[in-house]
């Protein structure tokens, strides 16, 4: 795989990425997905998704994304599964980009960057220390391990309160812990979370600190107003409290926003030719599975587009 050269490597198996695939791959470019982790991305661990259009009773993430990666399979695109390291962009007169991997070496006309965003992490004491004892980012992997018990869950935004309806199956109590007043999350989510009797509110309120040995004990929390510091006793803490997009190894190379998402042009084109972006890595307004599909449509005609006048 490793000799080849690819009309366009595509980097992230996201909703973005496996649309890019299916769309590069039926408009016959040779295309080739790099995964990290399996295929899904994000997506993968969202227990149920009621705004995907052509589900009415919703769909459960993983089943979503698993026919998405067939079908750009089906396709044609082929796949490989590494942790990317470095891009290589082309030598004065030359046209073909380097894609470093922890084993290989890729080489392709057009890259099409589908890296998807990683969980914020809180950066309070015991977060790192607990994780994978009582702190988590995924509701759908670790809820089942809180039944009947009582968890806090840190955010204000859709995942923060989707998740914590969701953990309403297991736990028999679910704290809602948001820095405002307000939820920034979208009203059908705010009122089902507003009337189930599980779930409770700690307004303008953060975590300071996460305690627990072995396993979480409590949470410290501020009061922003007042500065008023209590102790809530807590069986596990799950943080949604925001995305970091996943560009580090593009730094340098093309243009990021002041938050490290990548800026593009409605192409999909970052500011280095032959490059392009899609889905939640890049600048845009609204980060939802069906425009990271749009995005990967977009970003794999533009694609075809480039490398038909590159090779
Ligand atoms: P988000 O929309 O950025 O919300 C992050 C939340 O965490 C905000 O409420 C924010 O508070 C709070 N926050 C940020 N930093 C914090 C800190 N250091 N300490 C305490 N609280 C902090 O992130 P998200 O909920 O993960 O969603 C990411 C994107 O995916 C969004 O575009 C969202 O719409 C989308 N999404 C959609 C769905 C859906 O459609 N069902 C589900 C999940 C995610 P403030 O409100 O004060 O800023």
């Amino acid at each position: 795989m490793s000799n080849r050269v690819f009309d366009t490597i595509i980097i992230g198996a996201g909703p973005a990425g496996l649309t890019a695939a299916l769309y590069a791959a039926r408009a016959r470019l040779s295309t080739l997905v790099i995964e990290k982790m399996g295929s899904g991305g994000q997506a993968a661990t969202t227990d149920w998704l009621e705004n995907y259009p052509g589900f009415p009773e919703g769909i459960n993430g993983f089943e979503l994304t698993t026919k998405m990666d067939e079908q750009a399979r089906q396709a044609g695109a082929s796949f490989v599964s590494e942790s990317v390291t470095g891009l290589i962009v082309p030598e004065a007169g030359g046209s073909l980009f380097t894609v470093k991997c922890t084993e290989n070496e890729y080489l392709g006309t057009t890259i099409i960057i589908a890296t998807g965003a990683d969980h914020k992490l809180l950066g309070v004491t015991g977060e790192a220390e607990l994780r994978g004892r009582g702190v988590s980012y995924c509701a759908t992997c670790d809820g089942p391990f809180f039944k009947d018990k009582h968890v806090i869950v840190a955010g204000g935004g859709d995942s923060a309160v989707q998740e914590a309806i969701y953990l309403t199956r297991f736990a028999s109590r679910v704290t809602l812990v948001h820095r405002r007043d307000k939820l920034r999350a979208t009203a059908v989510l705010q009122q089902r979370a507003s009337s189930n009797p599980k779930i409770s509110f700690q307004w303008n309120s953060v975590i300071t600190a996460i305690t627990g040995t072995d396993s979480v004990k409590s949470v410290m929390i501020k009061n922003v107003s007042d500065s008023a510091a209590s102790e809530i006793p807590a069986d596990g803490v799950f943080v949604f409290v925001g995305l970091v997009p996943n560009t580090k190894v593009f730094d340098g190379l093309i243009e990021l926003d002041d938050k490290g998402y990548i800026v593009t042009d409605e192409y999909m084109a970052t500011s280095r030719p032959g490059v392009f972006a899609c889905g939640d890595v890049r600048k845009k307004l609204l980060r939802q599975i069906v425009t990271a599909a749009g995005d990967g449509a977009a970003a794999a005609f533009s694609a075809q587009e480039y490398a038909e006048n590159h090779k």
